[in-house]
C-alpha cells in the first residue's frame, strides 16, 4: 500500500513525510492512542464521494478519547470538515479508507494518563477489500479471549488494545482460516477480531450486546435500523454461547474495513448448507446502496465530499 501524498496533522493538512514523531512518543511506547476507521465511496454515476457516517464515527473516536482523559481541541464536525479537506485536495476518486489517530505526543519515560498532550492525525488511502473471502469466510474461534472492560474497554478504539486484535487474527490466519470469532472470559461470543458479529435464527437476527467487551461498531448500529425499518424483522441483542455459532441458520460479520462478509464455516463445521444465507444477500444489497448513496432515505448518512 502507497502512503498517501497529504496528512491532517495537528490541524494542519501538511506533506505525509512531513508528519513524523519521536521514538520516545508515549502513545507508540505505552499504546496510549486511540484511532478511527471510515469508508468513503466512490459513486461512478454521480462522480461524488460519501464518507459514511463520518460524525457518528467521530462522536465514537472522541469518546474513546474521553476513555484515555484526552482532551483534543477539536469536535466532531471540525472532525468531518477536515477529513472532507484532506481528501478533496488529493481528488481521490476512488473507494478510500480513512483512518484518524490520537495520541499522548509527549517524548518521556512514565507510564500514566495524566499530564500529558494529545497529538492527531489524519490519513486517507485506497482501499478495497480487508476479507478475500467475502461470500464465504471459513473463521475459527480464537483461543486468545477479548480484553475485558475492567482491563482495556473494548468500547474505546484504543491503540494498545488492538494487540489483542492481531494475536488473534494472526493465529487464525496462519492456521488457514480467514478470520477469528474472539469470546469474552465468560465463554460468550464478543465479536471478530475487527468486525462484529451477526446471527441469524428461526428468522430472527441476533447480536451480542455491548456489554459482550464489544466495540459499538457504526456498522452493526447501521445493519440493526436496516434490519428492522427495511426488512421489518426483529434484532435480539443478547449473549450468545459457542455451540449456538454452529447451529446458526446464517452468519456473518459487520464493520467498516469488512463491509458485510458471510461467514459459512467455522473450525471445519458448515454453517446451515455452507452457502451465504438468503437474508445476508438481503441486507448486503441494502447496505451497499446505503453507504454508495443510492438510498434516498438514507442519504444523509452519506457526506458528499465534492462541491457541486
Ligand atoms: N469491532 C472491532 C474490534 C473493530 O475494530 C471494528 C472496526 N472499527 C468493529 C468492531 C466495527 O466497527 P465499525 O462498524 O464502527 O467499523
Amino acid at each position: 500500500m502507497a502512503t498517501p501524498e497529504l496528512v491532517f496533522f495537528d490541524g494542519k493538512i501538511v506533506p505525509y513525510k512531513e508528519a513524523k514523531v519521536g521514538v520516545l512518543t508515549h502513545g507508540l511506547n505505552y499504546g496510549t492512542g486511540i484511532f478511527g476507521g471510515i469508508r468513503g465511496y466512490w459513486n461512478d454515476e454521480e462522480k461524488q464521494m460519501f464518507v459514511f457516517r463520518p460524525l457518528d464515527h467521530y462522536k465514537r473516536f472522541l469518546d474513546s478519547g474521553k476513555l484515555l482523559r484526552m482532551e483534543l481541541p477539536y469536535t466532531k464536525e471540525n472532525l468531518t470538515e477536515a477529513t472532507l479537506e484532506l481528501i478533496r485536495k488529493q481528488n481521490f476518486r476512488e473507494n478510500v479508507y480513512i483512518r484518524p489517530l490520537a495520541f499522548y505526543g509527549d517524548e518521556i519515560i512514565g507510564v500514566r494518563l495524566h499530564n500529558l498532550t494529545p497529538r492527531m492525525s489524519i490519513a486517507a488511502v485506497p482501499f478495497g477489500k480487508y476479507i478475500e473471502q467475502e461470500e464465504g469466510a471459513h473463521v475459527t474461534i480464537s483461543s486468545w479471549w477479548r480484553v475485558e472492560d475492567n482491563m482495556t474497554p473494548a468500547r474505546g478504539k484504543i491503540v494498545g488494545a488492538y494487540v489483542n486484535s492481531a494475536l488473534s487474527k494472526t493465529d487464525a490466519q496462519l492456521s488457514g482460516f480467514d478470520e477469528a470469532i474472539v469470546l469474552s472470559q465468560n465463554g460468550h461470543v464478543s465479536e471478530g477480531s475487527a468486525e462484529n458479529i451477526f446471527m441469524v435464527k428461526n428468522g430472527v437476527f441476533i447480536t451480542p450486546p455491548v456489554t459482550e467487551n464489544i466495540l459499538e461498531g457504526i456498522v452493526r448500529r447501521t445493519f440493526i435500523q436496516l434490519i428492522q425499518d427495511e426488512l421489518g424483522m426483529q434484532v435480539q441483542e443478547r449473549s450468545i454461547d459457542r455451540t449456538e455459532l454452529f447451529l446458526a441458520d446464517e452468519l456473518f460479520f459487520g464493520g467498516t474495513g469488512v463491509q458485510m462478509v458471510s461467514i459459512t464455516k467455522i473450525d471445519h463445521r458448515l454453517i446451515a448448507d455452507g452457502k451465504m444465507g438468503p437474508l445476508t444477500l438481503k441486507l448486503r444489497d441494502l447496505f451497499f446502496d446505503v453507504v454508495f448513496g443510492r438510498s434516498a432515505k438514507y442519504r444523509n448518512w452519506c457526506m458528499p465530499v465534492y462541491k457541486k
